[in-house]
């Protein structure tokens, strides 16, 4: 079902029309998605004004990190005349330049706004943060990003320090309402101590294209699991292997298609009715098949059976829907929704762990938004994609010594069938009803996948990483 909307805006001409008539609704900016293989420069060329209170932590890293993924760092405030800029700049040709706030006029357009505030402690520290936004974020290019990097507020040392950490979640979530008609996006990463050397792989993504349908989240790194032996940069997946469930179609083939891009070899399973389509996807991808119903109880065992020469990733995408208020819905349909979104995932997880589950893997799980707010005729469903949040909350630390890390992802309105069988006016609302006013692509939340699959990530564990487009419900 396409967007008219969104097709009529990539129109320039029209696009000037329809906001000139001053429709109350805005016409959503097309994103700018990535094409092709992970790169070793996804930001090769971009600006990006650095900002911060003074010189911390994470300077070190954030000057290495933006320099080798190619970014040329514009530099303000406490940031002014760091060496570990200058250092950076020299090993990448790269070299920072020092810009004023007060003498913005310079610069004519910015990619990206990032702003360390991992130093702030006082409600009053937080003007810094205000003047270098409201400074820049008119220079922000269509589908620009903002970051805001902090520190968890719960391990502060004091309650006006926690208040002023929690703030920034407040501050980014509003941004990204804000400049989400331009397609662009602002999130928050807080940054645990001894953490700080996992930013890198999480800055990389939430500053390049493949976070375009992430806006408006908090993302927490920490030092959980155990650190990989290497972070590749480009083939991230060379060598593993992958088992992505209900790969037939949606956002599971676009997965598949993603992780094998990347060098993993993917096992595509589905339901043995969807043969046709699996096998269609397995064969596009160089990957195999494997036909089973998560929901049967012998599925934990043909699973683990199947992959006996081991795996690295798992990713708990078959799902479904079966919607019915709560006093119409028969005891089948609660079933079928609990059977297979998350008893499957919890019989699964455990036969795996206990077998063929390699150390230093990654599991990622599908829950929603609907699992978040709730949803009108989704008590099934909703519990369900609650539960799978319990699930990796919980499984994080257990899996952390053996390095693997678990995490979740809530999809908001993403263009699939099941979201086509949606009656019209409500598809409607659920694709305007968000920061970015328009849905998602299944390849969206594959890119979240991927990410969170790869060596990278693994500063994100127990974690809940919405791909929602800023979703206005269940925030
Ligand atoms: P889809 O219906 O297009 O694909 C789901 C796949 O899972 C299908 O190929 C189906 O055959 C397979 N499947 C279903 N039951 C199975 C079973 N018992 N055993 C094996 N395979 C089975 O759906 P989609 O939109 O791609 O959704 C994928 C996941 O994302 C689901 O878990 C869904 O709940 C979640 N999600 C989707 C959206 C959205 O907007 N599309 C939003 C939030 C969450």
């Amino acid at each position: 079902m396409t967007d008219r909307l969104l097709e009529l805006g990539k129109n320039p001409t029209a696009r000037r029309l329809v906001q000139s008539l001053g429709l109350p609704i805005p016409v959503p900016q097309a994103l700018k998605r990535a094409q092709g293989p992970w790169v070793e420069r996804p930001l090769d060329g971009q600006h990006v004004v650095v900002g911060a209170t003074a010189q911390g932590p994470l300077t070190e890293v954030l000057a290495h990190g933006l320099a080798r993924a190619g970014a040329g760092p514009l530099l303000v405030g406490g940031l002014v005349g760091a060496s570990a800029f200058r250092e950076a700049g020299e090993a990448h040709g790269r070299p920072p330049r020092n810009v004023d706030n007060g003498a913005s006029e310079s610069v004519k357009r910015i990619d990206a706004i990032v702003f360390d505030a991992t130093g702030m402690t006082r409600v009053d520290d937080l003007g810094a943060l205000y003047e270098m936004v409201h400074t820049w974020v008119t220079k922000l290019n269509r589908c620009g990003r903002a970051v805001v990097l902090g520190r968890p507020h719960r391990a502060q040392a004091d309650v006006e320090a926690a208040a002023t950490q929690r703030a920034l979640e407040g501050f980014v979530r509003s941004l990204a309402k804000e400049i989400g008609r331009k397609g662009a996006t602002a999130q928050l990463i807080t940054v645990a101590e001894g953490a700080e050397d996992r930013l890198e792989g999480v800055l990389r993504f939430v500053l390049g294209p493949r976070s375009a349908f992430v806006s408006g989240q908090p993302i927490a790194v920490d030092a959980t699991a155990a650190a990989p032996s290497t972070v590749p940069l480009t083939r991230v997946l060379e060598g593993k292997v992958a088992l992505v469930t209900g790969a037939a179609r949606g956002i599971g083939q676009a997965t598949a298609a993603l992780l094998a891009a990347e060098g993993a070899e993917v096992v595509c399973l589905d339901r043995p009715a969807d043969d046709g389509p699996v096998s269609q996807v397995a064969r596009e991808v160089g990957g195999r098949v494997l036909l089973c119903d998560v929901s049967d109880p012998n599925a934990p065992q043909t699973v683990a059976e199947g992959l006996t020469g081991g795996v690295d990733i798992v990713v708990h995408n078959a799902g479904v829907t079966r919607d019915k208020t709560i006093a119409k819905m028969d005891r089948e349909r609660w079933d079928q929704a609990l059977d297979i979104n998350l008893k499957a995932v919890v019989a699964m997880t455990a036969a795996l762990r206990e077998g063929p589950l390699r150390d230093g893997g990654r599991i990622v799980c599908l829950s929603s938004v609907a699992g978040i707010a709730g949803n009108m005729g989704q008590t099934n469903y909703a519990a369900s994609k609650a539960g799978v949040i319990g699930f990796v909350e919980r499984l994080a630390p257990e899996v952390a010594g053996r390095g693997i890390t678990v995490n979740a992802i809530a999809p908001g309105f993403i263009e699939t069938r099941l979201t086509a069988a949606i009656p019209t006016m409500i598809r409607e609302a659920g694709r305007r009803m968000s920061n970015l006013g328009q849905g998602g692509l299944p390849v969206d939340v594959g890119e979240a996948i991927a990410f969170l699959s790869s060596p990278g990530a693994y500063g994100v564990t127990g974690q809940v990483l919405r791909v929602c487009g800023g979703a206005l419900i269940g925030a």
